[in-house]
């Protein structure tokens, strides 16, 4: 009974892991500090801000943040003239992010929904989506992306970031980066989870969306710096565009 009730009332299951949400909601205080948990994704947000506003113009543009988080990206998108909207199934990042924006004063609309869910309700709305380091965390990435491809209009941009699948990445982003530099918190990442540009790409492809460019985006450890490069086998970017 219970179950089917269940069913009644939530005919679609979420592809949402609560574990994955709960992850982040334990660290979403710490958000905007750039010297805490979440420090990589403030040295990277520069690096993507700028791919994305080069490939895709921002100014003037309406722009989805799927699994925006505490809004690092979608705050940085609306100041460069977008009109943001980014949407979490986390309640506490989104607090945190509704609050920075007091601060920043910087205007971005912020939701809780997935972007399946959105889909339905604002197919073909959106110029670019952006869906950043969030693939690997979802149970179902592949609706994710079918998801991006049914929001973003006809020749608009979609982009995706998120961790190759080789031992090279275990190593880096598992290993060095959780275990050995403490960049990140341990268990951040699933090596299961990664996904391989291969495998994107053909997801992509099965929506409609061509790719445009992919990059890496590279740690040096020596330097604490990151890069965009050629080197996609750890971290990488994809550009794709959806066929008109
Ligand atoms: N995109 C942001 C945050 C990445 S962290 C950035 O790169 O700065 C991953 C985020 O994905 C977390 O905020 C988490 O709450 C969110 N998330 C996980 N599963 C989700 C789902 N199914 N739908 C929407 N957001 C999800």
């Amino acid at each position: 009974m219970a179950t089917y009730f269940g069913h009644y009332m939530n005919p679609e299951p979420l592809n949402v892991d609560p574990s994955e949400i709960n992850k982040f909601a334990a660290l979403a205080e710490r958000w905007w500090d750039p010297h805490g948990e979440f420090k990589p994704l403030h040295e990277i947000n520069p690096l993507r801000l700028n791919y994305i506003d080069r490939r895709a113009p921002l100014s003037g543009k309406r722009v989805l943040d799927v699994g925006c988080g505490g809004g690092l990206l979608s705050e940085a998108m609306a100041q460069r003239g977008a009109n943001v909207l980014g949407i979490d199934m986390g309640d506490a990042p989104l607090a945190v992010a509704r609050l920075h924006q007091h601060e920043s004063k910087i205007a971005v609309d912020y939701q809780k929904i997935t972007a399946e869910q959105l889909a339905q309700q604002q197919p073909a709305s959106f110029d670019t989506v952006t869906c950043m380091e969030m693939l690997e965390h979802v149970p179902n990435p592949t609706s994710v992306v079918v998801a991006c491809a049914a929001l973003v209009k006809p020749g608009g941009q979609v982009f995706f970031s998120t961790l190759n699948r080789n031992p090279r990445a275990f190593v880096f982003a598992i290993l060095g980066a959780e275990y050995l530099l403490n960049l990140l918190p341990k268990g951040t990442h699933e090596y299961r989870k990664f996904i391989k540009p291969s495998e994107l790409d053909r997801w992509c492809r099965a929506a409609h969306l061509t790719l445009r460019e992919l990059t890496g985006m590279t740690y040096n450890p020596f330097t604490q710096r990151y890069r965009l490069g050629y080197d996609v086998a750890v971290n990488y970017l994809l550009h794709c565009q959806k066929s008109i």
